[in-house]
């Protein structure tokens, strides 16, 4: 029996006006993503279908899906003739290995198909029973499971009975770019999956310490921004050196305000970087509260710096909420492998944690700002993935 893959899309059908462009970003992003498969591509009202696949490629090609925000749901489906008997094969083969109860749906979209819509269900329900009597039920309130039966008016008709959730939300490139910093923790690539799944195209931002952080560090942060881009269609990875920085503020400020300025600095170097990129916000991991540097004086502090939008799509988040993500999406055991951060180095033992911002912008005074955010900027390096 032949297959296809039905894919159902959400929040798009909201965009009114919008809508036609929507379709088109997530039907160019499916494209992207199964480039170099064999199949067939088809736009039906609110739907798109994926026929002529290898069987061999099915999971590959599900796999995917389930990676391309602004796909709702999708049902693998046999494709059998407009005509009763078949339709009752293809129904009986994916009943073949369940139990439980179920409920018969057909939507008779050939109205010159016959039986009408409710007697096939019916009929459809009664051969069924016949053959799974003994472990199967009829509930059309509340089923285990329910065999759909599409009948189209293109003399096709869809029989499924099982549907996947994806991630929902917007397809990439219907929010805007914006400039992620990752780092090699457990937050920030959440926070980038989280826009991503938005619809946000991203650029990400390291700052790197060598030789205080080292080549396992930059790795960990490449792999991370790798399975972000699986979200994205893609990503481009941007390493900074922080290293002349960071050992700027050791020498000349105070100890306390050694956190407080390297974010000040941060902000200040991905703002340049993503003005001249074209992305048009500041993406962060942070979390209210969850170390010292995220209160919101410190927020307050390295925001003052940059005049772009910062987004901190983890701001009220539990750390155990964003652990489940990062399972979730499979970065989790990538971010909790034994790395330096540039944050640790130099780390003081007593960081201001409301830090007060006239002091730091004195502390901040004894520093060649400019020409430090210069040399950073001309130590980029760029990694596609
Ligand atoms: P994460 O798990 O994302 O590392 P964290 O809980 O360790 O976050 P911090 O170290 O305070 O928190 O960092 C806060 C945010 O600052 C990070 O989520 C990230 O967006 C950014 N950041 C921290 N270190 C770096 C770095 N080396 N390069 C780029 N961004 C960084
Ligand atoms: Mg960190």
């Amino acid at each position: 029996m032949e297959q296809a893959i039905i894919i159902r899309y959400c929040e798009i059908h909201l965009k009114g006006k919008n809508r036609g462009h929507f379709e088109k970003l997530l039907k160019e992003n499916i494209k992207r993503s199964l480039k170099g498969l064999k199949y067939t591509f088809t736009a039906m009202h609110s739907r798109y279908l994926i026929e002529d696949f290898n069987d061999a490629d099915y999971e590959i090609i599900t796999d995917k899906l389930k990676k391309i925000p602004g796909i709702h749901t999708f049902s693998k489906a046999l494709v059998v003739p407009n005509d009763f008997e078949e339709i009752f094969l293809a129904a009986k083969s994916l009943c073949e290995n369940k139990s439980g109860t179920f409920k018969v749906i057909t939507n008779r979209a050939d109205k010159n198909f016959s039986p009408n819509s409710m007697q096939t269900s019916m009929l459809l329900g009664s051969r069924l029973l016949e053959v799974f009597g003994d472990r199967l039920k009829v509930d059309v309130k509340n089923p285990d499971f329910s065999v759909n039966a599409d009948i189209r008016e293109d003399g096709k008709t869809f029989v499924y009975t099982d549907t996947v959730h994806c991630l929902s939300g917007m397809p990439v490139g219907s929010a805007g770019k914006g400039l992620l910093l990752i780092s090699g923790g457990i937050d920030s690539p959440v926070a980038g999956y989280m826009m991503a799944k938005r619809g946000m195209k991203l650029d990400c931002i390291h700052f790197h310490s060598f030789p205080y952080t080292g080549e396992a560090a930059k790795e960990k942060v490449k792999e991370l921004t790798k399975k972000i881009g699986e979200y994205n269609g893609g990503i481009n990875l941007y390493v900074v050196s922080f290293t002349h920085i960071q050992e700027a503020i050791h020498k000349n400020c105070p100890e306390e305000f050694m956190i407080t300025l390297m974010r000040r600095f941060m902000m200040r170097i991905a703002e340049r970087l993503a003005e001249s990129n074209g992305d048009q916000a500041i993406i962060t991991g942070e979390s209210l509260g969850q170390v010292a540097s995220q209160t919101i004086e410190s927020i307050t502090s390295s925001n003052s710096v940059v005049k772009m939008p910062v987004l901190r799509p983890l701001i009220a988040f539990d750390k155990i909420d964003i652990i489940e993500i990062s399972r979730k999406i499979d970065t989790y055991e990538t971010s909790i492998l034994p790395y330096e951060d540039c944050c640790t180095v130099f780390l003081p033992k007593f960081p201001a944690i409301k830090p007060n911002i006239e002091k730091v912008k004195k502390a901040e005074d004894k520093l060649d700002v400019e020409g430090l955010i210069s040399e950073a900027l001309n130590s980029v390096e760029k990694y596609e993935f």
